[in-house]
């Protein structure tokens, strides 16, 4: 970079180190979906509270990988188990479909939505929030999604080709970005790593609950709770 670090500052910008939450699932690395298991930093069993520790990935990771390793043997000795190969065709001919579309002139460029897209959860969705913020967060974020519908993609060649992949990952980032916000904007509390300016007190009685998202029937996420399983640690405020 040619910077003297005796004479003068080394940049330096924020970057995500881990995502709280994820797939939920119990004990045994299990999800909703029966034979589908969830472990390591993709998976939310819900041992972190509101914010992981640090060094504690090796929970996720050593401890739920063998945990999930062991239930899914169990599974597949005790089940029998045939792919559905008319689901997997009728998936695969969806997503040729989509690249199809994605390769047709006219469009977006996806790397310009994407961009936005994390400018904007950087700008509205940071760890302090408020709920104007969230709001605007929120808005941007159902606008690119619309945007996105209209991509276009240099080719549809499958082999080493970057930008498909990442028009394909950019779906789901909206997905994941419109349920963190919009979780976002309903907790009215401060916990952890989700600290609303304008509810800065942690408020156990109205909030001590995980917070779910699954989609309706139009498609659109939907926001439950699920409450905390406390064992023999009652939960506290982290001070330091
Ligand atoms: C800078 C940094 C420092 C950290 N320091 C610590 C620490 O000191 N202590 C601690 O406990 N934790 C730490 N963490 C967190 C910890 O490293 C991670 O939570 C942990 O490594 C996650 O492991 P994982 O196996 O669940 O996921 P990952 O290590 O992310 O593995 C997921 C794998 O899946 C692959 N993959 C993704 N998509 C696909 C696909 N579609 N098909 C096939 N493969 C795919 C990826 O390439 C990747 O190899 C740190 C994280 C960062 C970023």
């Amino acid at each position: 970079m040619g910077i003297d670090p005796i004479k003068e500052p080394i940049p330096i910008m924020p970057a995500q180190h881990y995502s709280m939450g994820g797939i939920d699932t119990n004990e045994k690395c299990e999800t909703l979906i029966k034979g589908f298991y969830a472990a390591g930093e993709c998976a939310c069993v819900s041992v972190h509270g509101g914010n992981r520790l640090g060094g504690n990935s090796l929970l996720d990771t050593i401890v739920f990988g063998k945990l999930g390793a062991i239930s899914i043997d169990e599974y597949l000795l005790s089940n029998k188990i045939e792919p559905n190969e008319r689901l997997l065709i009728n998936k695969q001919q969806e997503v040729e479909k989509k690249i199809q579309k994605m390769a047709s002139p006219g469009g977006e460029k996806p790397f310009k939505i994407l961009d936005e897209l994390r400018k904007t959860m950087s700008q509205y969705v940071g760890i302090f929030r408020t709920k104007e913020e969230l709001q605007t967060g929120l808005n941007k974020i159902l606008e690119l999604r619309e945007r996105y519908k209209n991509i276009t993609i240099s080719s549809p060649k499958l082999f080493m080709n970057y930008e498909l992949i990442g028009a394909l990952e950019l779906e789901y980032m909206f997905d994941i970005g419109h349920i963190i916000t919009l979780g976002a904007l309903l907790r009215e509390e401060s916990r952890g790593a989700h600290s609303r300016r304008d509810f800065p007190q942690r408020n156990d009685a109205d909030w001590l609950k995980h917070t779910l998202a699954a989609y309706g029937s139009d498609g659109e996420p939907v926001i439950y709770y699920k409450d905390v399983m406390i064992t023999k640690y009652q939960p506290m405020e982290r001070k330091y």
